[in-house]
């Protein structure tokens, strides 16, 4: 496979594999192939591909061994986060906060860069093609933050949802931030509107998309909540926020604001269907009606609550009155390991360990991190199944050694397995991973900047 990464453009051919395209009707094939032409799937289907046109140079990968699968959609992260792993290593979650706050105030531009390069080269590594990031730590004169991510994932290579998350109500106000790490509520507003303006593409296709997301009930004002959804709205850009990740926050929420975390949400026009809420572990069944009845998304992020005590979301629950749910890895302060395809095998586990064996299927795992996750970004149209016209954002996995290959059931193979090793991982027909290595920037000067990073925060 060899020399991909120098003729991008190219039609490419990935033949022999087992494919699950998580289309809408579950289509899997034993042994198929999937034609890219132009960043998009031109062709997927069983067997070898017939009526390729004979008149273009075709290049062909031999896929055999391998299950190909949409490429992975993460819905939540803070990627500056790579940078200050291992702390508060056991803490809930008000006090992993309270303890790294400090040190997230230090953070600048260049801390920023290595982070987030860090942190997507290890998506890309664990097979997502497409990730968000929650960024709501802007500490005065630390540079641009927003644009120092940007440009990390265009060099990385992953299609990118950032978030220009803020928070606004410090301790002195009864937040939970000290004072000195919340911005004004204005110069949030306006920052925020600067990012859309500088770097959101509504186009289909797009690279870059940005959403708002002032950053939980606790730490955004009422006013930042509400200003921020109209200006979203105004320009047309999806909403993300945290919301009932732990019983600190619902008993918050009541005793500030009289009401559940969900009721606050609505009551300030925070649930709809350009929205996605991160967690939702203590949700009542009212509230389940509420986040479903208004088509409002949530990424669900398993291991991260499973590493903060937080509990375990009703995700079942959740799947079964209809709400659009994907996958997140969360930050990487409270989920070291930040791979998304690990979190499939977590999120079927900890689904099975609250509903028992049935509560959860290997393909709905799949699908929570591929269709369910684009249908959370707004990006279902374009991404989260293998069909013709879809943008050829994929991922090929290596089932075929120790650790896979006597599973009959490829898919099993991937869920119920040990993380499956990279083949290929296209986004928009471009490689950015090949036989389990990056191919877009060189993994030791990732992990020289993080450590370099890491060392001078803790510093
Ligand atoms: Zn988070």
């Amino acid at each position: 496979m060899a020399g991909l990464t120098s003729t991008p453009s190219a039609p490419l051919l990935i033949e022999g594999c087992a494919i699950a395209t998580v289309d809408a009707s579950g289509r899997e094939f034993e042994r198929g192939h999937i034609l890219v032409d132009g960043g998009r799937i031109a062709a997927v289907g069983a067997g070898s591909a017939d009526g390729i046109d004979q008149t273009r140079p075709v290049r062909r990968i031999d896929a055999t061994g391998c299950l190909a699968t949409p490429g992975l959609v993460n819905t939540h992260h803070h990627l500056y986060q790579w940078v200050t792993r291992g702390l508060a290593q056991q803490s809930d979650l008000f006090g992993w906060l309270t303890e790294l706050y400090p040190i997230w105030a230090r953070i600048r531009e260049e801390e920023v860069s290595a982070a987030v390069g860090a942190g997507l080269g290890w998506l890309a590594l664990s097979g997502c093609t497409t990730t968000t990031d929650h960024h709501y730590v802007f500490p005065a004169g630390a540079g641009d933050l927003f644009a120092a991510e940007v440009a990390e994932a265009a060099r990385v290579g992953l299609r990118f949802h950032p978030v220009r998350g803020s928070m606004d109500l410090g301790r002195s106000a009864g937040g939970l931030p000290p004072d000195h790490l919340v911005e004004d509520t204005d110069v949030a507003l306006a920052a925020t509107a600067d990012a859309i303006d500088r770097f959101s593409d509504p186009a289909p296709g797009a690279m870059v998309r940005v959403a708002v997301g002032p950053c939980s009930p606790f730490s955004a004002s009422e006013r930042l909540m509400r200003e921020a959804a109209a200006l979203a709205r105004d320009r047309g850009v999806r909403l993300h926020t945290h919301l009932a990740e732990t019983v600190d926050e619902e008993k918050y929420c009541r005793a500030t604001y009289g009401c559940t975390p969900t009721e606050y949400a609505e009551r300030l026009g925070w649930l709809g269907d350009d929205v996605w809420l991160a967690h939702g572990v203590h949700l009542d069944s009212d509230a389940i009606g509420r986040i479903a009845d208004t088509g409002t998304g949530l990424a669900h992020c398993p291991s991260s609550n499973a590493r903060l005590g937080a509990g375990v979301a009703p995700v079942r629950e959740l799947l079964d009155a209809g709400v659009p749910v994907g996958l997140g890895v969360d930050g990487a302060a409270s989920q070291e390991a930040g791979q998304l395809v690990a979190e499939l095998r977590q999120a079927l586990l900890m689904a099975r360990l609250r509903g028992g064996p049935t509560a959860m299927a290997a393909r709905e795992a799949l699908v929570l991190a591929t269709r369910g996750g684009a249908r959370c970004l707004g990006r279902d149209n374009d991404m989260g199944s293998l069909e013709e016209g879809k943008l050829a954002d994929i991922a090929l996995w290596r089932v075929d050694g120790l650790g896979h290959a006597d599973i009959a059931d490829p898919v099993a193979a991937l869920v119920f397995g040990a993380p499956a090793p990279v083949e290929l991982l296209l986004v928009g027909g471009r490689p950015v991973v090949e036989r389990g290595r990056l191919t877009t920037v060189d993994e030791r000067d990732l992990l020289h900047r993080a450590r370099r990073a890491a060392a001078r925060l803790r510093a």
